[in-house]
């Protein structure tokens, strides 16, 4: 079976756990996020020392460089998201296909070396990001295309829940608070 699209609409994760991974982003609180993302890139290198990142368990799964090249990008895309809330009144982000990304950019074809590096910066860029964030910017707002409106507040604790769900995809380890 090939990759399935992910056509789910993740904005629940702001109302209650995810029984998956374990974090309960609706809770948390949003001075947390920067250290979040600090501790899962630091914990990347380790999920991606396997024999072969690049082999998907099977193939409706992304492989391990795979997830890796999508939370560099989740990474990247969310840091572009954060700055037009900043500096714009209530900006449309852009849409993104997370699926046709990974095909376009031949995310199977990446050097592991190389994506871990890109996730580390990417990841260390968007965490100094949000720690910057001052406190009379936490209810601007931002609209997805499929009309979900987030706040920097809401955007922050429903982003840090997907690069440490995807480290429990390739893991199996559940997030301990
Ligand atoms: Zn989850």
């Amino acid at each position: 079976m090939p990759i399935e699209p992910d056509t789910k609409n993740w904005t629940w994760v702001l109302q209650r756990r995810c029984d998956a991974c374990g974090l309960d982003a609706s809770s948390l609180p949003f001075r947390a996020i920067p250290d979040l993302v600090d501790d899962n890139v630091a914990r990347w290198p380790a999920a991606l020392a396997v024999p072969d990142p690049a082999t998907r368990p099977d193939e409706a799964t992304w492989s391990p460089l795979e997830y890796a090249a999508h939370v560099r990008d989740v990474f990247r895309r969310f840091a572009v998201r954060l700055d037009a809330m900043l500096t714009s009144d209530v900006p449309p982000f852009a849409n993104w296909d997370q699926d046709a990304t990974a095909r376009a950019e031949r995310y199977r074809d990446q050097d592991p070396t190389t994506v871990l590096q890109e996730l580390a910066e990417a990841g260390r860029s968007i965490a100094d990001a949000f720690r910057a964030v001052p406190d009379a910017a936490l209810a601007r707002a931002g609209r997805r295309s499929d009309g979900s409106v987030f706040t920097v507040e809401s955007l922050g604790r429903y982003f840090v829940h997907d690069p440490i769900h995807h480290l429990f995809d390739v893991t199996g380890e559940r997030f301990v608070s």
